[in-house]
């Protein structure tokens, strides 16, 4: 019975290594197609200002104070304006831009804190960074570097997206909003379980996202995902057959979500490198914490 119940967990663990997997399969998918959109939203943005750029004003600079969810209203200096107060900008551009993309956001909120102004006219992904969430991604400083809940929101946010999205945006419950609140809760469970039918589900959710980008048969990336995603959900599917890098993906993933010890326990479900590498990490941090404790022993010895 035991070894019964410990195949069944077993199970459930490896389910929750797809839909990490699933997650990164996802989002990685997604990038190349939120690239195009935010590419053609930055020249956009050029063109409103009579493709004038600036490069010079600052974040703090182009953001009236107070501004709402980032200026401390009740203290008697606020501490994002602390250095860099609010000035018009010289050449005339960045505030047009900090309207247009207060304009394109769908609740006109942007997170001005994740943001860099003077790099909006010439980096996409700045602009990007204002429709993500406020917190935990100012030191983001690529789409590579971001989760799949940065670039949901990212869509979700920007009403640029919603001629690219055939779904509707703006409804509370969408395709997007589906995915980011099924991997959410998977992420966020005490255990790392996830029944067949909960990781059926979230492969379906994401899979029914990349479907739903208008223009997802112009994107390879999208359709490789898409029957990826079908692999990934089928029961003979092994993490051991995908390459190191992504292993260790969702390696570190697991690690971070300080399931650690049923991470051990896992170590068979992925290829011999990944435990070669994580013994050695262990290894490296066991030997710093000896040489630590002898360097400490030697001094108390002269
Ligand atoms: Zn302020
Ligand atoms: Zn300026």
């Amino acid at each position: 019975m035991a070894d019964l119940n410990e195949k069944i967990r077993d199970h459930k663990m490896v389910n929750f290594i797809k839909c990490i997997l699933a997650g990164f399969v996802t989002k990685d998918a997604l990038i190349p197609f939120v690239t195009d959109v935010m590419e053609a939203v930055k020249e956009s943005l050029t063109r409103q200002t009579g493709n004038v750029t600036c490069g010079v004003c600052s974040t703090p600079n182009v953001i009236d104070c107070p501004a709402k969810g980032i200026c401390d209203r009740n203290k008697r200096k606020c501490s994002f304006h602390a250095k860099q107060k609010f000035q018009k900008c010289g050449k005339g551009v960045c505030q047009t831009v900090r309207d247009a993309i207060s304009q394109l956001h769908r609740y006109e909120n942007p997170s001005w804190c994740n943001t860099d102004a003077t790099q909006w006219l010439t980096e996409w992904w700045e602009v990007a960074k204002c429709f993500l969430p406020p917190q935990g991604y100012d030191d983001k400083d690529s789409a590579d570097k971001t989760d799949i809940n940065g670039i949901l929101n990212l869509i979700i946010n920007c009403r640029e997206f919603d001629n690219e999205i055939c779904d509707d945006l703006s409804k509370r419950e969408n395709v997007c909003t589906i995915v980011r609140d099924k991997m959410r809760n998977i992420r966020h469970a005490a255990k790392p379980d996830v029944p067949d039918v909960i990781m059926h589900d979230a492969i379906n959710a994401l899979t029914n996202l990349l479907k739903d980008v208008r223009r997802h048969g112009n994107f390879p990336e999208c359709l490789k995902a898409i029957s990826k995603l079908n692999e990934i959900k089928q029961g003979d599917f092994d993490i051991k057959s995908e390459s190191i890098d992504v292993q260790q993906d969702v390696w570190k993933e697991l690690v971070s979500l300080n399931f650690e010890d049923k991470v051990k326990y896992l170590y068979h479900h992925f290829s011999k490198q990944i435990q070669i590498m994580s013994t050695e990490i262990a290894t490296l941090k066991d030997a710093s914490e000896t040489k630590h404790a002898r360097l400490i022993e030697g001094t108390n010895f002269t």
